[in-house]
């Protein structure tokens, strides 16, 4: 009896061990999802040696909400002339994180409408996005507008350096005076990086971006950039004069896009309208979208994009909301969805161990148990753990205080 209590004591102590370490375990994984691996039912509560005993399981993964990336496509006719509106995008931003739980805010360009020449218009951006400042990730590029011909921009290294955002724990690094930068952030149980490239990139960009993409191979990636794609779906094929460097849209798309498979969204604005593209390279999807606003009323009327990531449903929910006018544009331009496969929110496929000593039998997920014949009476656990999905990382193993009899 004496031994039996005992036994039962460390059993219990080395399963709430298990799982403090389980816990531990996923605190520290951060947004990776975990599998839990749970014992529901033994069908026999004292067998003897060789009973037959089914192990139920049940395999779990991580949680699964809704997360949002707000698009700013270009601001120049707000900063230039309605900083009311500008103000109110931002405002709208910073009011609604916790309800539409926005993870990253990613400025098109085209910031101001007349780069170096009116330092006012600058003052109005850097007053808008301040509101974001240490309240969500975002990050801006330089769009044409932003750029003198030959691609001098002395109010945005002065507005928007890097040191702006160096501190910041999301920040990756910049290069060319920050008019090309990177951001990571995690949800939904991936993990993912943004660029922010600026308008017609120089080639030494290309080439930068390809080694931080290889770097970060296992990372979902973003490009936004100033252009990219036109309202007819149509790579951009020309630059103007107003950057340091020549690289269209199509050249991005060959020189960068089309070699990185973990590319799957790019970001553009630029060419007044809403379109979009989808391309398939090797079986993997890119989605290419244009959203500007700037030849609407008002210099845009506010509108930005409300990119909703709902992991349960693995699909994008894209929507175009004016905070100033509270409105929707609904046509399927500018309101769709996006099919994506995220990590979060799914039944893992694979198999379970359950183990009793050196007993051992396999099931599937789908099976959800299998049958112990029991020959060693050794072991007063029974382990189940869980193998497979790749895409769920560090399965789990429980230790399960049965009562087996010897
Ligand atoms: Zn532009």
């Amino acid at each position: 009896m004496e031994q039996a209590k005992t036994t039962r004591i460390i059993v219990l102590t080395s399963l709430l061990l298990v799982l403090i370490l389980t816990f531990l375990c996923i605190k520290k994984q951060g947004s990776r999802i975990i599998t839990r691996t749970e014992i529901t039912s033994i069908s026999n509560n004292s067998p003897k040696l060789g009973d037959r005993v089914e192990v139920k399981y049940m395999v779990y993964s991580g949680d699964a909400d809704n997360f949002t990336v707000i698009v700013l496509p270009d601001t120049q006719h707000y900063s230039e002339a309605r900083p009311e509106i500008f103000i109110h995008q931002t405002q709208w931003i910073v009011e609604n994180i916790r309800n539409l739980n926005i993870i990253f805010v990613t400025h098109l360009g085209d910031l101001v409408q007349n780069n170096d020449n009116v330092e006012k218009e600058w003052q109005v951006a850097d007053k808008a996005m301040d509101l974001l400042n240490d309240v969500v990730p975002y990050s801006i590029l330089p769009g044409n507008h932003d750029m003198q011909p030959g691609g001098q921009a002395i109010f945005y290294n002065k507005y928007f350096p890097a040191s702006r955002f160096e501190h910041q724990i999301w920040w990756g690094g910049s290069f060319n005076e920050n008019k090309n930068n990177y951001q990571f952030f995690s949800a939904g149980g991936d993990d993912y990086i943004i660029f922010h490239l600026q308008y017609c990139p120089p080639r030494g960009v290309i080439k930068w971006v390809d080694e931080i993409l290889t770097t970060y191979s296992d990372r979902i990636a973003i490009i936004s950039t100033h252009s990219f794609i036109g309202n007819e779906n149509l790579r951009i094929s020309h630059c103007k004069n107003t950057s340091d460097g020549d690289t269209t849209g199509k050249g991005l798309w060959n020189g960068l896009v089309k070699t990185h498979p973990n590319i799957f969204l790019v970001l553009s604005g630029h060419i007044p309208g809403s379109s979009r593209r989808i391309d398939e390279i090797n079986g993997h999807v890119v989605y290419q979208l244009l959203s500007d606003y700037q030849d609407e009323e008002n210099g845009g009327n506010g509108y930005l994009r409300i990119m909703t990531f709902q992991p349960n449903r693995d699909i994008i929910l894209v929507k175009t909301y004016s905070p100033t006018l509270d409105k929707y544009l609904t046509d399927p331009d500018n309101q769709f969805d996006l099919p994506f496969n995220m990590t979060s929110g799914k039944i893992p496929t694979g198999s379970v161990k359950v183990s009793y000593g050196t007993d051992v039998c396999v099931g599937t997920i789908e099976q959800g148990g299998c049958i112990l014949t029991l020959t060693t009476d050794s072991i007063n656990e029974i382990i189940a753990s869980y193998s497979g999905d790749s895409n769920f990382k560090g399965s789990v193993t429980i230790t399960y205080p049965s009562t087996i009899s010897k």
